[in-house]
C-alpha cells in the first residue's frame, strides 16, 4: 500500500485543484453557526462523504453552552447622500462577524467607537469577531477611516442572531483497526484563506483520496467551528475520543513558508515522531515547536482530561504572520505548490502511521547471506549504498520491540526506504512482522 498519494509528477495538478477548491469557499460568510458553515459543508460533502450534525443553541457543552445561531442578509454604512461607502456585499470582512442586528442614522462620532481598523496596514480591513459579548461593529481600512467627514450616517447590519443550531461536518473512513487517526480542521473563518480555507481543502482531498485505500487505521475528518466545535464534538463523543491514536489540526498550510508543527501535549506522541521524521527528509527548514496551551483546537484535544496525542500542522504559525486575520490573507495569500505539498507530506505522516510496525529477525546469528538471495543489490538492478544500508539496519534492529520508525530515527534513513527493506525482507523470509498487543 502506497502512502505516497501525490507524486512528484502530479503536484502541479493536485496543487491546482486544491487552489479550485479554496477559491470555490473563499466568498462564504463562515462564522461559527448559521447558513456559511452549512455552505461549506454541503460544498465539501459534494467531494466526500460528509455527515453533518445539528446541535441546538443553549446545549451544555462541559463549561460552555452551544450559542445562539448567527446569519447575516447584507450590512452597509451609507453616507449623507445615501452612498455606501462600506459594503458587506464587497467583503465580509466588514462586518464584525457575530454583529447583533442595527438599522439607525448616527453622527460620525457615535459610529467610531463601532469601527474596527488596522493601522499598522492601513490599506487592510481586519477580520474580527464577537461571539461571546452581544455587540455590532464594522471593520475597515485605516485610510478610509480617516477620510471619513463629520455628518451623519445610515448604519444597517441585516443579521439575526437566535435560538438555532451548530453545525459541523465528520468524514469517517474505516480501516481495519477501530483505533482512529483524526484529522481536525477549523470552518468558521469567512473570506480568509489560508486560516481555514487551506486546511479545509487540504483536509477534503486527504479524506477524498483515503477512500480508495485498504487501511489499517480509521480515519475521522471533522470540519468544525474553532474552540466552541471541538469542544462541542468531544463532549458528545467521549467513547469515540478513546479511540483516537494519532491526530492532525490543520491550520495556515497553503502559504509560501516553511513547516512548522506544534507538538501534542504528550510531546514525543508516534504523531509527533511520525510529522518531525517525514519534514526532516522533505522540508529541511522546518521547525518543531513545543506544545503550548494556545492555538487552534488542539488545546481541546490535549486539554488534560483527554490529553490525546494530537499536534498542530502548519505552514506559516497563526499568528505570526502580518496577513492572519486580515483581508490579506486571501486567495494570492496561498500557493498551488505549498497547498500540494502539504497534502503530500500529510499523506507521507499517514504512510509511517500505517506501516510503523515492529518485525523480528529470524536469522539473527551473524548476517545473513544476502547476495545469495539476491539481496545486496537493489531492485532496480544497480546498487545504491542505502538500500542495503536500510535492510542491515533493519535486520540488526528488528529484536520485537523497535518499530520501523525508531530504526528510521536511528539510521537517519527516511521511513519509505526502511519500510520498503522490511517489507522486502519480510517476503524473503527474513523476517516476520510482530503483532502489536
Ligand atoms: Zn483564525
Amino acid at each position: 500500500m502506497s502512502f505516497e498519494i501525490v507524486e512528484q509528477k502530479n503536484r502541479s495538478k493536485a496543487g491546482a485543484e486544491l487552489l479550485d477548491f479554496a477559491r470555490k469557499l473563499y466568498p462564504i460568510c463562515r462564522s461559527i453557526t448559521g447558513s456559511g458553515i452549512r455552505e461549506t459543508l454541503r460544498l465539501i460533502g459534494e467531494r466526500i462523504p460528509l455527515k453533518t450534525f445539528n446541535v441546538p443553541t443553549g446545549t451544555q457543552v462541559f463549561d460552555w453552552n452551544v450559542p445562539k445561531e448567527w446569519n447575516i442578509q447584507d450590512a452597509y454604512i451609507k453616507d449623507s447622500n445615501g452612498e455606501r461607502i462600506l459594503d458587506f456585499q464587497k467583503s465580509n470582512l466588514h462586518v464584525l462577524n457575530y454583529s447583533t442586528p442595527v438599522h439607525t442614522i448616527m453622527p460620525l462620532s457615535e459610529l467610531k467607537p463601532h469601527l474596527f481598523t488596522l493601522p499598522q496596514h492601513p490599506n487592510w480591513i481586519p477580520y474580527k469577531t464577537s461571539y461571546y459579548k452581544e455587540d455590532w461593529g464594522f471593520c475597515l481600512a485605516h485610510d478610509q477611516m480617516l477620510k471619513l467627514e463629520d455628518g451623519r450616517y445610515e448604519v444597517c447590519i441585516d443579521s439575526t442572531l437566535r435560538d438555532g443550531h451548530l453545525t459541523y461536518g465528520e468524514c469517517f473512513i474505516p480501516g481495519k483497526a477501530s483505533d482512529e487517526i483524526l484529522i481536525s480542521c477549523h470552518a468558521c473563518h469567512p473570506s480568509l484563506a489560508n486560516d481555514n480555507l487551506s486546511g479545509l481543502a487540504v483536509a477534503t482531498f486527504l479524506a477524498e483520496q483515503l477512500s480508495g485505500l485498504r487501511l489499517r487505521y480509521s480515519y475521522r475528518f471533522l470540519f468544525i467551528p474553532g474552540t466552541i466545535g471541538a469542544i462541542t464534538w468531544l463532549a458528545q463523543n467521549r467513547d469515540t475520543a478513546k479511540r483516537i491514536r494519532h491526530g492532525l489540526v490543520l491550520t495556515c498550510i497553503g502559504d509560501r513558508s516553511s513547516f512548522h508543527y506544534k507538538k501534542s501535549r504528550q510531546d514525543n506522541a508516534e504523531i509527533d515522531r511520525a510529522v518531525a521524521h517525514v519534514l526532516k527528509h522533505s522540508d529541511p527548514s522546518a521547525e518543531i515547536i513545543p506544545f503550548s496551551p494556545y492555538g487552534y483546537d488542539e488545546r481541546q484535544y490535549c486539554s488534560p482530561g483527554f490529553n490525546l496525542p494530537v499536534g498542530c500542522l502548519m505552514r506559516s504559525v497563526w499568528g505570526t504572520f502580518p496577513e492572519y486575520h486580515t483581508s490579506a490573507d486571501n486567495l494570492d495569500f496561498l500557493s498551488a505548490d505549498s497547498l500540494a505539498e502539504s497534502l503530500s507530506v500529510c499523506a507521507s505522516v499517514f504512510g509511517v502511521l500505517e506501516n510503523n510496525w515492529r518485525y523480528r529477525n529470524l536469522a539473527p546469528f551473524c548476517e545473513p547471506q544476502l547476495g545469495r538471495r539476491g539481496l545486496y543489490h537493489s531492485t532496480g538492478g544497480s546498487a545504491p549504498a542505502f538500500e542495503i544500508e536500510a535492510r542491515l539496519w533493519v535486520l540488526n534492529l528488528s529484536d520485537g520491540t523497535r518499530s520501523l520508525l525508531d530504526i528510521a530515527e536511528q539510521s537517519g534513513i527516511s521511513f519509505s526506504v526502511i519500510r520498503d527493506g522490511a517489507e522486502l525482507l519480510e517476503s524473503n523470509g527474513l523476517l516476520e512482522k510482530v503483532e502489536p498487543a
